[in-house]
């Protein structure tokens, strides 16, 4: 690295791009950050804002997601326009069985790690009063949080460029990357951005320059339909979810899954769970699916959206606001189950990609880790 302000170029304005752009200029760099699009559109605006720590496996991925809680949580206090809150989840259980199987996961030491705990059901109402349908308990994280998937990154941005690195932070909109030379990219206009250290974090548009040909075997696009209501008029105060997030978030590999039984027709066909977040104009954003295989239905489908408002019903005891909004979203996600995939594609050239659905939670402390593996972070 030479003895100047070293630099750095940051391809995508997702969020992981965003939080490298951050940590790069907290580190001292002076960053350029180019985005394909007029604004950025992928994952990062399309997911529910969670940061989920409840869900994560032991061991890496849990550490990962909780050093990163602790940075949204810094930067969360410094940047308000990210909404930041630390609201805490409900994991709530409508049947006995669903209680079952939660309270074994209370009782296990991995829960404590994650400061979960089993509350009965006047507990989980006190907790959180927009819980009027019938429950039979629920599973408390303290530390799961949320944050504004529409304003996150424009509010990173808007921090960059103003009180945090006035004189060494630049955003390039309509800047595709095609190539990747030893640290520098390339764009469509053919200029050319060198740095001492390049980050390309494109999301799921992971194997289209060259260089990434042989990544994508170690990667999957997956897809996931969403939707959001009307103003609900009461405050919904923590996120929600319901027992079968338990299927799909690996913290849970410890409980006594086989408990849950068999998935219902429609969930098992989407690969669904409920997860429910109240948006600061009362909003609720609801999802979410799973859509493994591609090519990818262009369509969204009515069978999952009728099946997450009668869940969302059900444990609000409540009829909801219309929907006004329904949408897709594709992540990448690393086929092995790595937090991410980090490959220097070229001399100081660094792909990063492939978090899944723990991207929004983790992309803080991946970032710093890639600072670590570069050598600019001990
Ligand atoms: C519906 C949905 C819900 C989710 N919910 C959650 C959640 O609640 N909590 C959580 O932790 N995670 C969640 N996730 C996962 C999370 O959103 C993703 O892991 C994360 O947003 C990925 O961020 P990214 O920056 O890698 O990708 P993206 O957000 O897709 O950003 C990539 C950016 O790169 C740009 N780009 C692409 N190609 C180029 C190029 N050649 N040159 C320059 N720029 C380029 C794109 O335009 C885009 O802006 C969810 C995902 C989805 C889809």
């Amino acid at each position: 690295m030479s003895d100047a302000t070293p630099r750095a170029v940051v391809a995508g304005a997702g969020i992981v791009g965003t939080w490298h752009a951050l940590e790069l200029v907290r580190a001292g760099f002076t960053v350029d950050h180019l985005e394909a699009d007029a604004a950025p559109t992928g994952a990062s605006v399309r997911n529910f804002g969670l940061v989920w720590v409840s869900g994560r496996r032991s061991g890496e991925e849990l550490d990962v997601a909780l050093r990163a809680r602790t940075r949204w949580a810094e930067v969360g206090a410094a940047v308000p326009g990210l909404g930041f809150r630390p609201a805490g989840s409900l994991t709530v259980a409508c049947t006995a069985a669903e209680r079952e199987v939660m309270q074994a996961f209370a009782g296990h030491p991995d829960a404590g790690a994650r400061s979960i705990s089993f509350l009965e059901p006047g507990e989980a109402r006190a907790c959180n009063p927009a819980l009027g349908g019938d429950l039979e308990g629920a599973l408390h994280c303290a530390l799961d949080a949320v944050v504004e998937p529409r304003l996150a990154l424009g509010a990173l941005r808007a921090h960059l460029a103003g009180e945090a690195a006035p004189d060494r932070y630049r955003f390039h909109p309509g800047c595709r990357v095609v190539t990747a030379e030893a640290r520098t990219v390339v764009d469509t206009a053919g200029t050319r951005w060198g740095g001492d250290l390049v980050v390309i974090a494109t999301g799921a548009a992971y194997d289209h320059l060259p260089g990434t040909e042989g990544l994508g075997a170690r990667l999957r696009r997956v897809r996931l339909q969403m939707l959001e209501t009307a103003p609900f008029a009461p405050r919904v105060t923590t996120a929600l979810a319901d027992a079968d997030t338990l299927r799909y978030y690996p913290a849970y590999e410890v409980a006594p899954l086989h408990r849950l039984g068999e998935q219902g027709v429609v969930a098992a066909a989407h690969h669904l769970q409920l997860l429910l977040v109240q948006r600061p104009d009362g909003g609720l954003t609801i999802g979410d699916t799973h859509a493994y295989g591609e090519p990818f239905d262009f369509a969204l489908s009515e069978d999952p959206t009728d099946e997450l408002l009668a869940r969302a019903r059900r444990i609000l005891g409540a009829d909801l606001p219309p929907v006004q909004r329904r949408w897709e979203g594709v992540y990448a996600q690393c086929a092995d189950g790595s937090v991410c995939l980090r490959e220097e594609i070229r001399p100081g050239v660094f792909l990063v990609t492939g978090p899944g659905g723990r991207g929004m939670t983790c992309a803080p402390a991946i970032a710093a880790d890639t600072l670590t593996k570069a050598g600019v972070l001990p």
